[in-house]
């Protein structure tokens, strides 16, 4: 998607070899137009899938998920990383683990609003290592859901989560593949470094 690698070439900063930091548009301010452009992308890649239901996780997912939801008039549930007082319902959880922080912690979806008949979209900001994704994937498993696949914004394509979960056979779509932050500089999947 040409307006993201746009942006995330003028407005993303290189932390490190690993880390990019995006939140100009994305992770801390929200640019709305990019927001929408992800949203309808997203939609027309998961056309004629049947998704009734997209899951995404707080906060950063909720934003891409929203407006592909609204484009693909469907609901969109966000798992909570922590357990609201509010949340005496049943709950589906998984664990998450984080490399960066090296803990674990459960996100949790209500049993209210994921079922067997959804089909389900998940979305999310970034794919790295994959946990997070793989903690949905385990709440819409739980909650004996179809899965139509998984919209990411932007995925780091030198960790290994596309790989593990092309693996187990999920369809994938990334709107900005990331091969490399090395030297400071982002180089696109399919492009040379510059
Ligand atoms: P995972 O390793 O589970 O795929 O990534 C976990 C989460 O860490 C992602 O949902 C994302 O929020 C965050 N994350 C991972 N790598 C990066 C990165 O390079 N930049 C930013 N801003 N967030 C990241």
């Amino acid at each position: 998607m040409n307006l993201l690698k746009q942006k995330i070439r003028t407005e993303g900063i290189v932390l490190s070899d690993s880390v990019l930091k995006v939140d100009g548009f994305l992770n801390h301010q929200v640019d709305p137009v990019l927001m929408q452009e992800i949203g309808e992308e997203f939609a027309s890649r998961f056309a004629g899938e049947g998704v009734t239901k997209i899951i995404t996780l707080e906060s950063s997912g909720i934003a891409p998920a929203v407006m592909a939801g609204l484009r693909m008039g469907v609901p969109v549930v966000f798992a909570r990383k922590r357990k609201s007082l509010t949340l005496t319902d049943q709950l589906y959880s998984a664990g998450v683990y984080s490399y960066t922080k090296n803990e674990t912690n459960e996100i949790s979806v209500s049993t209210d609003y994921l079922s067997s008949d959804d089909v389900v979209l998940i979305i999310d900001d970034f794919l790295a290592n994959g946990q997070a994704v793989l903690g949905m994937l385990s709440i819409v498993e739980k909650a004996g859901a179809s899965l139509a696949g998984i919209g990411i914004v932007i995925e780091k394509g030198f960790q290994n989560g596309g790989a593990a979960l092309k693996d187990r056979g999920v369809r994938v779509e990334s709107l900005a593949v990331v091969d490399s932050l090395e030297n400071g500089s982002v180089t696109f999947h399919n492009e040379e470094a510059s």
